[in-house]
């Protein structure tokens, strides 16, 4: 049996968002100057060099810009094979996630967010493909 994958550091730059997605809300910073959305979380707006930013709660919908599959076992517990997708947000920011689909990534298709526990009360956003329904 394999030990489980080490769950995420919380950095003061992180908190915000991972109390968020173990409340299974995407919490993605936003500077209140120029009302830009951005990744990774900074203090400092990337835009236009803002010091006054929050979080807001974002609808986690985007398209997939790229994806990649691993196949080597980086930490123990580690799931191979796995894949990781570059998801660029409709409110602007471009996120890289793990991908929660059954198939295949398709580049330029419509994706929404998901929230996976890891344990501990910990929750990761993770995307799959958007299902007609
Ligand atoms: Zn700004």
């Amino acid at each position: 049996m394999s030990s489980p994958r080490p769950l995420p550091n919380r950095y003061p730059e992180d908190v915000e968002h991972l109390d968020g997605a173990a409340l299974g809300e995407l919490r993605i910073p936003v500077c209140h100057s120029c009302g830009q959305e951005f990744w990774p979380p900074s203090p400092v707006c990337p835009a236009d060099f803002g010091t006054d930013v929050g979080w807001v709660s974002d609808p986690g919908v985007g398209t997939v810009n790229s994806w990649v599959r691993f196949h080597k076992r980086y930490f123990a517990g580690d799931d191979v094979p796995y894949t990781i997708v570059q998801v660029q947000l409709d409110s602007g920011p471009r996120l890289t996630t793990t991908w929660a689909g059954e198939e295949d990534p398709e580049i330029g298709g419509p994706v929404a967010v998901t929230f996976r526990e890891v344990g501990d009360g910990m929750a990761l956003p993770e995307f799959g493909p958007v299902t007609s329904q």
